[in-house]
Formats: C-alpha cells, sequence, structure tokens
C-alpha cells in the first residue's frame, strides 16, 4: 500500500501522552492512527459466539438487539444471557466514545 502524509491537529496534552506511551510499547502513532482509521472505515468485529472475524459490511444488524449478526454461525447480542449483553455493550459504549459514532 503506497503512504501518504497526514496532517491532524490535536490536543497537546493528549499527543505528549500518546508519543510517550507509543515510545515505551515500540509502535509508531502512525501505526496506531492508521489502526484505528482502518478500523473506523470499516469496523471489523469478532463473533462473541464463535470467534468468527467479519466486516460490519458483510452482515446484517439484528433489528432486536442491534448488533451484527455473525455471518457464519448467525448469533448476536440475542444469544447472550443478561451478563454477556452487560458486557458486550460496555466493550461497545469505549468504541463509540474512541471513534465519537454509533456505527462501530
Ligand atoms: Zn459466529
Ligand atoms: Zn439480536
Amino acid at each position: 500500500m503506497p503512504k501518504r502524509k497526514l496532517t491532524l491537529t490535536i490536543s497537546a496534552d493528549v499527543l505528549e501522552k500518546a508519543k510517550k506511551k507509543a515510545r515505551d510499547t515500540g509502535l509508531s502513532l502512525s501505526r496506531i492512527v492508521e489502526n484505528a482509521l482502518d478500523y473506523f472505515s470499516e469496523p471489523k468485529v469478532y463473533c462473541f459466539s464463535c470467534g468468527y472475524k467479519f466486516s460490519a459490511r458483510e452482515t446484517n444488524i439484528c433489528p432486536k438487539c442491534g448488533w451484527y449478526k455473525c455471518p457464519k454461525c448467525g448469533a448476536c447480542a440475542c444469544t447472550l444471557g443478561d451478563e454477556g449483553t452487560r458486557v458486550a455493550f460496555y466493550m461497545r459504549k469505549t468504541l463509540m466514545e474512541i471513534f465519537s459514532s454509533s456505527d462501530v
């Protein structure tokens, strides 16, 4: 893939903390931003029932629970118990906050 330069303007505090953590963990900010943007433009998730990784594009959303249906086994949040549903809900809430979008 050809690489292209991207100029961003973000909070100085966030940038400093991110640079430090990236340095400590041996990652580049370019790589982190690239992964985040890749996920943002085409979310890929793991089925919480069978573990199959699939793209949001290749499946439908369950009208009942609002989760992606696994194209392999057909599971969605409807198949989880109360505790499982709660875990999934808060994991997703984290993603929604990171990406400022409910389409994640
Ligand atoms: Zn599945
Ligand atoms: Zn469902």
